[in-house]
């Protein structure tokens, strides 16, 4: 590419980044990055009623964790700035005395009553084919003192009369033909002075200096009216490339129970930004035929608009799933120690000091937590009983497994061979262990299932001698202890 490449991203703060906003974002960082391009954040906060700024900071948050990084932007800066279009209308302004100036923009005085009624006769006529242009013909020198007068004006593009269809090229979808009679003199600047969605967006992406504009393509139908904004400003027309929906996994718009929802709440229902980042990138991209599972700098190495696909892509909770648990399986123990660390603190499992002090054991928990998880939310039911000191016997557990009359003896014999076996850990556990259920002519299933309610209070746990060796002598005794307890009562 032999210019350099500017794209944005342009949430409107009216809520969270959910996931066809982050596909969009992933897309136009991997764009930026592929080019060694520029990547800039703008803030689309033009609806006061519904933008907040705990939604941009929500985003803005979701963006860094799916590891995202923005060149210009807030927090970050950058010479085009502000980057935030409710401090952007120093620039409209300017902008609309070039195109008055030029002949491209006129006000228009018509009432919303007015135009309402000129609607309704062209509907009754057969097709109402936008606004009839009436304003257009007032001399410059009055609308002039119109508006110098206050009267209540909005300020429309003066479409060319002889416009031909507006055609561009879509990067992703190919050549695309709209016909001129369906782009009226739309309204640029309405009466309060603040600019519409299609001005305010050409104006920034025109001084930004945008050079692609990768969206969804719920807003293909607003690019014939932009372009004409972008000749209208004299200026280059950018690149489009409009990304197709996500539906949900019954073919229809994504709704919220089909996984709708916001980025954060990916994250905290267990997801790995990681996994998250690769599964989004894959609702309409391929890296190649057959790559699944790449990093962020294979997505940026690999990335071409050529590639993105212009069907709809099709959310499949299960894949993401799947592909979560092919990342939690990649970390290295550490690494699965640090994302965990968090949540055992959180849960109340452990203060930070004892984190830190109990390093190495968490190093040893981590890889048998690993085999087992799909997502992070799964790790604090799943260690919690290495926790405490007494653990609650699951009743369904107790009832299934602990109710064998056998019970009390294997308790028992397992008990005396915890108390000998040296040194406490996973292989001598196992051999001293191993060796009960033929001593005491019971099934070795029924034998270990004991211990592992006893010890863990569920019969689905973490490997029983790793666990075993994680607890420690003194605790593992204790709760066959109280399991005998809980038996011999019964
Ligand atoms: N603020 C717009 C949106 O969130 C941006 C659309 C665009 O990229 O032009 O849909």
């Amino acid at each position: 590419m032999t210019q350099d490449v500017r794209v944005r991203f342009a949430p409107s703060p009216t809520g969270h980044l959910h996931i066809g906003g982050a596909r969009t974002a992933i897309y136009n960082w991997a764009f930026a990055r592929h080019h060694g391009g520029t990547f800039i954040l703008r803030i689309d906060d033009t609806d006061p009623e519904r933008s907040t700024t705990e939604n941009t900071l929500a985003i803005l948050r979701a963006l860094r964790w799916l590891g995202l990084d923005w060149d210009e932007g807030p927090e970050a800066g950058g010479t085009r700035g502000p980057y935030f279009q409710t401090q952007r209308s120093a620039s409209y302004a300017e902008a609309l005395v070039t195109l008055r100036a030029s002949g491209h923009a006129y006000p228009c005085f018509c009432s919303a009553e007015e135009l309402e009624s000129k609607r309704e006769v062209a509907r009754v006529k057969g097709g109402y084919a936008g606004y009839d242009r009436a304003c257009r013909s007032i001399s410059v020198a009055d609308a002039a003192v119109r508006v110098e007068a206050k009267e209540p004006h909005v300020w429309r593009i003066a479409v060319p009369q002889d416009r031909g269809d507006v055609v561009f090229h879509d990067a992703v979808r190919g050549e695309l033909s709209f016909p001129p009679a369906a782009l009226d003199d739309f309204v640029l600047v309405r009466t309060d002075g603040t600019p519409t969605y299609n001005y305010a967006t050409v104006v920034d992406d025109a001084l930004m200096e945008i050079t692609h504009v990768i969206r969804g393509d719920d807003h293909l139908s607003n690019t014939p009216r932009q372009i004409l904004v972008f000749e209208a400003l004299g200026h280059d027309v950018p690149t489009f490339a409009h990304l197709s929906m996500i539906l949900g996994a019954d073919g229809k718009r994504l709704s919220k129970r089909l996984g709708a929802v916001s980025v954060e709440a990916y994250r905290d229902d267990g997801f790995l930004p990681e996994a998250l980042l690769n599964y989004l990138t894959l609702l309409g991209f391929a890296l190649d035929g057959d790559t699944t599972v790449f990093s962020a700098s294979q997505l940026i190495e690999g990335f071409d608009l050529e590639r993105v696909s212009k069907n709809a892509a099709i959310f499949d909770a299960e894949k993401l799933e799947w592909l979560n648990g092919v990342y939690m399986r990649e970390l290295t123990p550490e690494a699965l120690v640090d994302r965990m660390t968090p949540l055992l603190i959180e849960a109340g499992l452990l203060t930070s000091d004892e984190a830190l002090a109990r390093h190495d054991w968490l190093v040893a928990l981590a890889p048998l937590v690993a085999q087992r998880l799909k997502r992070m939310d799964e790790v604090v039911p799943m260690v919690s009983f290495l926790f405490a000191d007494d653990v609650e016997i699951d009743p369904a557990a107790r009832d299934k497994v602990l109710s064998d009359s056998h019970v009390s003896v294997m308790l028992h014999a397992t008990r005396s061979a915890m108390s000998d076996v040296e040194p406490y850990d996973t292989t001598s556990l196992e051999a001293a262990l191993k060796a009960l259920p033929e001593a005491l002519d019971v099934k070795p299933k029924a034998l270990f299932q004991a211990v592992r309610v006893a010890v863990t209070g569920s019969t689905v746990s973490l490997p029983l001698f790793e666990s075993l060796e994680l607890l420690g002598r003194d605790l593992s005794v204790r709760r066959i202890d109280a399991a005998i307890a809980l038996v011999d009562a019964s």
